[in-house]
């Protein structure tokens, strides 16, 4: 079992790192706040006074943090400068291409092993172990992550080099925004024509309108009883989340010259049911801004 040092434990990382000592692993939790350190010790990790003291002595340093900045600052100024040669890094945090490339790139030049591993699956996923990760870096390296990654999560898939991680990660958000806008659409239109969403659910799952949206996630109260639509648009995966990632998409989609209209399309739709008082709630709630009663329930 492995000494690891993990940096961020906020609403996904508390889980991750409990799962960590739930599978026998040692865990030396740093985080800014406190009480996030707090609680890890009491899911049996040890507290550490730094993210230099946690990695200090560390196999490996697992980081969950929120963008590519904190990421770029905690490796260069703390991580680097306080692990062992060869020392393996696993970055689940969802950031840009560039900063995963930068940063997995600086690691290996000096001697280190470094996977970016996002997440998909939200905070029951983080904390029942059952993430689904999308790994980029070099064969070996993915290897020696696997072991790790298997304990906080249900499927580990290797999506090719540094960066190929974040980029299926964003890839798979914006098709997500996506399709999900699409069937909100559809649902609103068939209420506006009189048809019965129930039925339309039955017609259009079974036919070539059918998605992950509409048959795992289904955005009207309903055809699917677990889903967010059914408890008020509680999330879930909150709209700020899903803009995050819709924003990441297009940074990639700019800087790679792709062209990704419907993604800019969905960005801006994000935008707005954010702007609009959406940001905390789930993303399939942006059916309320497409059938026109979003500002009236949010009175
Ligand atoms: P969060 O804000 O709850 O947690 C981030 C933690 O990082 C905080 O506790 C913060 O104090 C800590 N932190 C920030 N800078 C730090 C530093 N310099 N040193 C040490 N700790 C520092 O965010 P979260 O919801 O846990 O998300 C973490 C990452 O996972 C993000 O990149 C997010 O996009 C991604 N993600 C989140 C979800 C979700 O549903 N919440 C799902 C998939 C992926």
């Amino acid at each position: 079992m492995a000494m690891i040092a993990f940096i961020g434990l906020g609403n996904m990382g508390s889980g991750m790192a409990a799962n960590l000592v739930k599978a026998g692993h040692g865990v030396k939790a740093f985080d800014l706040s406190d009480a996030a350190i707090a609680q890890a010790v009491e899911h049996g990790a040890s507290a550490a006074a730094s993210a230099m003291e946690a990695v200090t002595g560390a196999d490996a340093v697992v980081t969950m943090l929120p963008a590519g900045k904190h990421v770029r600052a905690v490796y260069e100024s703390q991580v680097f400068p306080s692990a062992a040669p060869g020392t393996l890094f696993l970055d689940c945090s969802t950031i840009d291409v560039d900063s995963a490339r930068h940063v997995g790139s600086s690691a290996v030049e000096k001697g280190f092993r470094f996977v970016d591993a996002p997440v998909s699956g939200g905070v029951a996923a983080a904390s029942g172990g059952t993430l689904t990760f999308m790994v980029g870096g070099a064969e070996a390296h993915f290897q020696a992550a696997q072991p790790i990654l298997e304990a906080m999560g249900k499927a580990v898939i290797h999506a090719g080099d540094l960066g190929a991680g974040q980029a299926a990660k964003i890839c798979n958000n914006m098709l997500l925004a996506i399709t999900m806008i699409g069937t909100c659409e559809a649902f609103a239109l068939a209420e506006k024509l009189g048809l019965d969403q129930r039925k339309f659910y039955d017609i259009s799952s079974k036919a070539s309108g059918q998605s992950w949206s509409m048959t795992s996630y289904c955005p009207v109260p309903g055809p699917i009883p677990t889903t967010p639509a059914n408890k008020g648009y509680k999330p879930g995966f909150a709209t700020a989340m899903m803009l995050k990632d819709l924003k990441l998409a297009q940074d990639a989609a700019q800087s790679s010259g792709a062209s990704t209209p419907l993604g800019a399309q969905a960005e801006a739709l994000y935008a707005m049911f954010d702007n609009l008082g959406g940001a905390d709630a789930d993303f399939s709630g942006i059916y309320k801004l497409l059938d026109g009663s979003w500002s009236k329930s949010n009175d």
